[in-house]
């Protein structure tokens, strides 16, 4: 069984005289412990994809299954229970509080998630950030850190509840080569030592060609 099968995605926007077919027909599947990246232009329906992948846009047509499972025809909270379970994401804008400390954003998914218990929060927030290089950071006010810690940061959020698929859209957009470089290995390593499902959207050919695959899009298309 596949993390992630999808068939036939579509998605249009309208805009006011006219309307923007932003993915057309994709077909998209995944493997356990795979790491893909998806690449292609500006507005060539990346975000869109992935998103639909993610059960946070609904598709026009196509169908999507998460692990086995469909969401057609599930309620609202059925939909983001199946979310929670299955993925991990990782926003362009890290989308950290910046009053906050390390140790409050990292378990931030957690209290959001009802099947993990509150007395592993604790075990979980300091595994996660010992594998991201921030145990000695966890006191510290997000707003203090620098982007790479951020953005380090922002990963252990992604990975505190231990799902099987991580979604990234730019997650190293504002990082400089040294940090990207740290980045793309800490989401290699998910995928090749844990077995998780990595995607990332990327329009760095340095991050996208260190992966197992690289989908490139056009036009709303999957070349
Ligand atoms: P990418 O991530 O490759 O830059 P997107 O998936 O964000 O591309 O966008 C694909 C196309 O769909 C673009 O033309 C974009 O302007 C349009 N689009 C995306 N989201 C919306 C939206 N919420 N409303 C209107 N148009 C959108
Ligand atoms: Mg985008």
């Amino acid at each position: 069984m596949r993390p992630i099968e999808a068939r036939a995605l579509s998605k249009s926007f309208a805009a006011r005289d006219y309307t923007v077919r932003a993915v057309k027909n994709a077909d998209f599947s995944a493997e356990e412990g795979e790491i893909a990246a998806i690449v292609g232009p500006s507005g060539s329906g990346k975000s869109t994809l992935l998103n639909m992948l993610g059960l946070v846009l609904a598709p026009d047509s196509g169908e999507v299954t998460v692990c086995g499972t469909s969401p057609a025809g599930m309620n609202d909270r059925r939909l983001s229970a199946l979310r929670n379970a299955s993925f991990g994401y990782i926003t362009q804008d890290f989308s950290l509080l910046d009053d906050e400390t390390v140790y409050t954003n990292i378990r931030l998914p957690l209290i959001y998630n009802r099947s993990i218990r509150r007395s592993e929060h604790r075990e979980r927030i300091l595994a996660a950030a010992e594998s991201l290089g921030l145990s000695d950071k966890l006191k510290r006010k997000a707003s203090r850190l620098s982007g790479g810690e951020r953005q380090r940061t922002a990963i252990a959020r992604a990975i505190v509840c231990g799902q099987p698929i991580i979604l990234a859209d730019e997650p190293t957009g504002s990082l400089d080569a040294e940090n990207r470089d740290r980045v793309v290995e800490i989401l290699a390593g998910l995928a090749r030592r844990d077995g998780r499902t990595v995607l990332i959207v990327t329009h760095d050919m340095t991050v996208a060609e260190r992966c197992d695959r690289i989908i490139r899009m056009k036009d709303g298309e999957i070349l």
